[in-house]
């Protein structure tokens, strides 16, 4: 007997109800807790998916096209990286890792605003081809995948296109953004800062400004320089 696929809304309801409810309990331990259990919450739920619906991925270790663009993330996913490297890199890394952040920094703030999002520039995480925080990458990082190696070189060669895309997996796309619809919704409700900020500015601000997060634990605004790209 063959069963119906559950509809793409269908599943991006059902995982954004579990999230949001995992979330919420998982934030009253907190934030940096409520982000693990939703990572769970979506690896659990892709493994659900029909494997035609999840694979096979052209993504593989070493292919790096995607970091180069820019990333948005939550304050709460921002410390996490940043307390992963602290703890994961030797001291002379850290230290190149937070040099690699304030020279992305110079570079994006030096653009002209319509240049932002149409140049490239390597993600300070990345190491030879590879995340140096692979397992505390942001939420956007683990749901950003493709079906083609081509279509990625294709728009890394030609940032300015925006025309070029990639193809991606409808209902792997749907569970990233059901998990993470929940988790915002989560953090909003227990008046956490839940805001978009780009990845390298944000990584900027908080290795300045020891405040930073301070203020998101205070549930207030925890970056507060002129944001690169607006949420
Ligand atoms: S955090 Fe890691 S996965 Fe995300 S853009 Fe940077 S290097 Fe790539």
């Amino acid at each position: 007997m063959s069963h119906a696929r559950p509809s793409y809304q269908a599943i991006r309801i059902r995982v954004a109800e579990i999230s949001v409810d995992q979330s919420r309990k998982a934030l009253r331990t907190g934030p940096d807790r409520s982000l693990r259990q939703v990572q769970r919450v979506i690896e659990s739920e892709i493994r659900r998916l029909p494997r035609d619906e999840r694979g096979p991925l052209a993504c593989a270790a070493g292919c790096d096209f995607c970091c180069h663009l820019r990333v948005m993330v939550n304050p709460v996913e921002v410390f996490a990286l940043i307390d992963f490297l602290h703890e994961a890199l030797s001291r002379e890394d850290w230290e190149d890792f937070c040099a690699s952040v304030a020279q992305a920094n110079q570079q994006l703030r030096a653009l002209p605003a319509d240049q932002v999002l149409t140049t490239n520039i390597p993600c300070p995480v990345l190491e030879s081809g590879r995340c140096r925080g692979y397992s505390a990458r942001p939420l956007n990082c683990r749901s950003y995948h493709s079906l083609s190696r081509e279509a990625c070189e294709a728009s890394f060669n030609d940032p300015g296109n925006l025309d070029l895309g990639h193809p991606q997996l409808t209902a792997l796309a749907q569970v990233h953004a059901g998990g993470q619809g929940g988790f915002v919704a989560a953090l909003n409700e227990a008046g956490f800062d839940s805001r978009q900020y780009e990845l390298v500015s944000a990584l900027a601000e908080a290795l300045d400004d020891p405040e930073a997060r301070n203020r998101f634990g205070d549930r207030e605004q925890a970056f507060l320089r002129e944001p690169l790209v607006e949420s």
